[in-house]
């Protein structure tokens, strides 16, 4: 069997160490009060376009509620699109159910109807066909693809890689038809406050500084931009060396031969060790997964992880991406210099964002934990259920795991829900369900409350559940 490298996605490292500036000064400057052009007044206002924000946008448009989304790059899909990392795991269990469906399935159906997103047949999922099996090992996608049942035996999960560009495409028209409208370049920076309640947000951008007015304000900002401003108990732990303690710098490098790559490592397997260690000792390495598109033979893709804790420190960031930018080249001309199939290959896209795995996380109504993971018991008000596929002999025993509305109300914060991987969790529920079809969760649930509880003129807080549950069975989304 063939296999490239090794689990390049467990290569997880500890936080780098670098000399700070940090705060250089005590000194303070005051800013001149000044009046703000309100833009727009409308019911939601949706804070970033990633995973969680495009499904928030739909659902809550959808709902009926006038819904604006506000997006500070060109492009929606966040770290699914912009970041590279268009792997859509665990979309069933072990045993081969399915559990998130809703809005994430109908992206997937959309994406591949177009041939923009691929998957393990139905027929596969949970089961041990040698030949599905090792197509994934061979990819290097073992950790997103394969686990071990009961029997040990390898099994196949439903899991999905999308096309980026395209599904900037898909994402933008999803969100547009339905009637919401879209600002981009817009960079989100405060919310506006009135006392405990939020009233809208300041965005920043090509024209200006401005305001939005709106009943509910959904972040979706991955990294909870706005929850400082509201003064809402956050926390932003993480143990180092864990997946979410990562930053990843993400790059394709395309025109590679596999076929050629393949021979020189089946057929000299001592010369591909050498080759291998030579490049190690020069500072690169050999791992990288292969795109399981048709239409991407001769891409590698690789996800450099490096270790933070600060994922929301602007120096921080700026280390990482100048650090990892000059490694990842380097990698790059070891392997064209060194390695039979990359001769004439080159990178063709870094990743427009850098990635961020972990943050600055919201301590909300419910504080989800390990304890949260390691049971069979619904919530009243669960909104989701995640299969529970990297936990090893704790994902057979407890192969599903709830979410409950409450993960995404703030404690105190009035008009507000959180819809990304900022949600209501501590460190240890974080490092495994903060991923992008978890978000879309998030966000179908949060956007389809906010519109109930706009319609019903209540708090987001006191939406009436059983309406939600109900809007989110007739959209799709499998609950108890
Ligand atoms: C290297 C790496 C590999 C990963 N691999 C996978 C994988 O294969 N599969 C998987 O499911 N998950 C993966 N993840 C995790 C996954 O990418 C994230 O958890 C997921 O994207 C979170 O979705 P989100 O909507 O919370 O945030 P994001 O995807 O970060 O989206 C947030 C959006 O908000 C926008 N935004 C942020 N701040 C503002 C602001 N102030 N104003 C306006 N807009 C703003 C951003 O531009 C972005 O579009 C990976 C993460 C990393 C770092």
């Amino acid at each position: 069997m063939v296999q490239y490298g090794s689990e390049v996605f467990q290569n997880y490292s500890l936080p780098q160490q670098f000399a700070k500036k940090g705060i250089a000064t005590a000194k303070t400057v005051a800013e001149a009060q000044r009046e703000i052009k309100v833009i727009r007044e409308t019911d939601v206002i949706v804070v970033g376009g990633g995973p969680g924000g495009i499904a928030a946008a739909v659902a809550a448009a959808r709902g009926g509620a006038k819904t604006i989304l506000l997006e500070r790059y060109g492009h929606l899909g966040g770290m699914s699109t912009g970041g590279l990392v268009n792997i859509i795991p665990n979309l069933s269990d072990i045993y081969g159910e399915q559990w998130i469906g809703g809005f994430c399935q109908e992206v997937l159906d959309r994406l591949a109807a177009r041939g923009a997103a691929c998957f393990p047949e139905k027929c596969y999922w949970g089961k041990s066909e040698t030949s599905v099996v090792d197509t994934y090992l061979k990819a290097n996608m073992m950790h997103f693809y394969i686990r071990k049942n009961r029997e040990g035996k390898y099994v196949v999960l439903y899991t999905a890689v999308i096309d980026p560009e395209v599904a900037k495409d898909e994402m933008n028209t999803m969100v547009l038809e339905t009637g919401a409208e879209l600002l981009l370049h817009s960079w989100v920076t405060a919310p506006i406050m009135d006392g405990k309640t939020v009233k809208g947000v300041i965005v920043e951008s090509k024209s200006g500084r401005q305001a939005l007015l709106g009943k509910v304000v959904i972040d979706c900002t991955g990294d909870g931009d706005l929850l400082p401003g509201t003064g809402t108990e956050t926390t932003a732990y993480m143990l180092p060396g864990t997946r979410i303690a990562q930053f990843g710098f993400v790059y394709w490098i395309c025109n590679v031969d596999l076929k050629r790559y393949d021979d020189f490592m089946n057929s000299e397997p001592e010369k591909y060790a050498e080759v291998s260690a030579k490049i190690s000792s020069l500072g690169g390495s050999v791992r990288f997964s292969s795109g399981l598109l048709r239409h991407q033979e001769g891409v590698v893709w690789i996800h450099r992880l490096i270790g933070s804790l600060h994922q929301t420190d602007v120096e921080e960031m700026t280390y990482i991406d100048v650090k990892t930018r000059k490694e990842s080249v380097r990698n790059w001309e070891l392997l064209r210099a060194y390695m039979p199939g990359f001769e004439r290959s080159f990178i063709m896209l870094s990743a427009p964002q850098l990635g961020t795995s972990g943050g600055r996380r919201i301590v909300g109504e419910y504080f989800l934990t390990a304890k949260d993971m390691d049971t069979d018991e619904p919530f009243d008000d669960t909104i989701a259920i995640f299969a529970d596929n990297d936990r090893g002999e704790l994902s057979l025993r407890y192969p599903r795991t709830y979410i409950p509305y409450r993960a995404l109300v703030p404690k105190e914060t009035e008009g507000l829900l959180v819809a990304c991987r900022a949600f209501s969790a501590d460190h240890d529920f974080s490092e495994f369900f903060n991923l992008i079809p978890h978000c879309m969760c998030f966000g179908q649930a949060a956007g389809t409350a906010a519109a109930i509880a706009v319609r019903d003129g209540v708090a987001v807080r006191n939406v009436n559940f059983t309406a939600v549950r109900n809007a989110l069975l007739t959209q799709g989304v499998i609950l108890p």
